[in-house]
C-alpha cells in the first residue's frame, strides 16, 4: 500500500481562538523543518488537525516516523489513503487497504469532522463494515465484525472535501510546538541533569537558548565540545539553537580569592544567573531553566536554592523538581544525552570544591561576600568575552 498523507492530530485541550491558530502554524512549521525535505509537497491546518501530503514515489516511512517523534505537539500520528468523500468510494478503500491484512476480526471506527455529510458515522461505520465483511469473506470465510475487540481497526475521518483512511495511530511525543511558548536560557553544564531539564522545557513548547559557562585552562576544550554535541542532540526538537559560551575564569579566581571557601558554589551560581539574566534580555528569553533539584547534592537545599535564586527577578524553572536521579539517568538515556553526559570533561564548579560547603545559606552573609568583588565589572568583562556557537541540525 502506497501511502499519500499523514495525518497528524494534537491534544487540543486549551486550544481557543487566535491561540489555536497560532499553535496550529508552529506545528506546521515545525513539521516542515522536521520532515526531509523531498519526502512531501505540502504540510496544511485542516479542521483540527495537521495534513502531511506526500510525495508518492518518495515515502521513505521509518524516516518520516523518526522525524516525527521529535515534533513536540503531535499526539498521535497515521499513514493514510484518501479517497473522494462518496460512501461507494469510501466502502472500496476500506476493502483496499484490509484485503492484504491477515486479521480474524475487525471493526471501522469513523471520525466526522464535516457534518453535512449525509451519513452519520455510525451509519458509516455499517455501510463499510457490511461491505467489507461481503468482500474478504470469500477469502475468508470466519471472519467477523469485533466491536470490542478486534484484531484490527479501519480509522475513517470525514474532513473538509476528503476521506482519510488508514489502519494504524502512531504514537507522537505528546507536549507543545517549541516556540509557542516563548524562549528561555538553559543553563547547560554538560553533566547529566541540565540537558533533561533543557528536554522538559522543549517539551512544553519552551524555545531553548543554550548557556555554558567555561573556565579555561581549568577546564579544558573537551568539555566544550561535550556540551557542543549535547546542544545538537537536544536540537533535534528545535531545529537550530544558539549556544553561548561565557568565559568564568575571571569570577572564579575572585571568588576564590576574595570569599569564604563554604560560600563558593553559592557564589557561582548568583554570577551565572546573573549573567543569564543580562542575556535573557538581549534575546527576549523570559524564564531561566537549571539541572536543579532538592536535596540532590548537598548544596542544592531550599535554603541555598533560595540564597541564590534572589540575584535576579527572572522566574527560574527547576523542571526535574520531582525527580530522582534515577528516574533522570533513565529520561536522559532515552533523550540521547546520557552517553555524552558521562564523558570525561569537569566542570567549572567543581573544581576548587570547599571541604564543608554551606548547606543553609544565609542571605546577609552571602551579600557580605558577594559585596567585596567588583560584581558589575566582572559581569561586564564575561559578557564582553562571550561567544555565541549557531548549531544547525542537517536533515538526513
Ligand atoms: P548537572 O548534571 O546539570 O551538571 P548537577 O546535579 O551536577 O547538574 P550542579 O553541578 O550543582 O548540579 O549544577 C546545578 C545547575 O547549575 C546545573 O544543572 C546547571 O543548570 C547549572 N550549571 C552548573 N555548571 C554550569 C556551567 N558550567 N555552565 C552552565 N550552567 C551550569
Ligand atoms: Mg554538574
Amino acid at each position: 500500500m502506497k501511502y499519500e498523507y499523514v495525518i497528524c492530530h494534537y491534544a487540543e485541550i486549551g486550544l481557543k481562538g487566535k491561540n489555536r491558530k497560532f499553535f496550529e502554524e508552529k506545528l506546521v512549521e515545525n513539521i516542515k523543518k522536521a520532515l526531509p525535505g523531498n519526502s512531501f509537497q505540502r504540510v496544511r491546518r485542516i479542521s483540527g488537525r495537521i495534513l502531511i501530503e506526500l510525495i508518492e514515489e518518495k515515502v521513505n516511512e521509518t524516516q518520516i516516523k523518526n522525524s516525527l517523534k521529535d515534533v513536540f505537539g503531535i499526539a498521535h500520528f497515521s499513514f493514510a489513503v484518501g479517497c473522494e468523500q462518496k460512501i461507494e468510494s469510501i466502502k472500496e478503500k476500506a476493502a483496499e487497504i484490509l484485503k492484504d491484512k491477515k486479521f480474524k476480526s475487525f471493526r471501522i471506527e469513523t471520525q466526522r469532522g464535516k457534518k453535512d455529510f449525509p451519513l452519520d458515522s455510525q451509519q458509516i461505520n455499517e455501510r463499510v463494515g457490511e461491505y467489507v465483511l461481503r468482500k474478504l469473506k470469500t477469502r475468508n470465510p470466519k471472519l467477523k465484525v469485533n466491536l470490542k475487540k478486534p484484531k484490527i481497526t479501519c480509522f475513517i475521518e470525514i474532513v473538509e472535501k476528503y476521506a482519510f483512511l488508514y489502519l494504524r495511530k502512531i504514537p507522537g511525543p505528546g507536549g507543545l510546538p517549541v516556540s509557542v511558548s516563548g524562549k528561555a536560557i538553559s543553563l547547560l553544564s554538560g553533566g547529566i541533569d541540565s540537558p533533561v531539564a533543557s528536554f522538559y522545557g522543549q517539551r512544553r513548547g519552551i524555545e531553548i537558548i543554550f548557556l555554558h559557562f567555561t573556565s579555561f585552562p581549568f577546564t579544558k576544550q573537551s568539555s566544550v565540545e561535550k556540551v557542543k554535541k549535547i546542544v545538537e542532540i537536544l536540537n533535534r526538537f528545535q531545529f537550530q539553537a544558539k549556544l553561548y559560551l561565557v568565559p568564568f575564569t575571571e569570577i572564579q579566581k575572585e571568588i576564590l580569592l576574595k570569599t569564604k571557601a563554604k560560600l563558593r558554589v553559592i557564589l557561582y551560581r548568583r554570577f551565572m544567573f546573573r549573567i543569564a539574566e543580562v542575556l535573557a534580555e538581549k534575546v527576549r528569553a523570559r524564564a531561566l531553566i537549571t539541572g536543579e533539584s532538592v536535596g540532590q547534592v548537598a548544596s542544592q537545599t531550599l535554603e541555598n536554592i533560595g540564597a541564590i535564586e534572589e540575584a535576579v527577578k527572572l522566574p527560574v524553572l527547576r523542571p526535574l523538581i520531582g525527580l530522582d536521579k534515577k528516574d533522570i539517568i533513565n529520561e536522559a538515556g532515552e533523550i540521547g544525552t546520557f552517553d555524552v553526559s558521562i564523558l570525561p570533561g569537569e566542570d567549572c564548579c567543581s573544581r576548587f570544591l570547599p571541604k564543608h560547603p554551606e548547606t543553609r545559606a544565609n542571605l546577609a552573609e552571602v551579600k557580605r561576600e558577594e559585596n567585596k568583588l567588583n560584581i558589575g565589572k566582572l559581569i561586564e568583562e564575561a559578557i564582553k568575552k562571550t561567544k555565541v556557537v549557531r548549531i544547525i541540525n542537517h536533515k538526513s
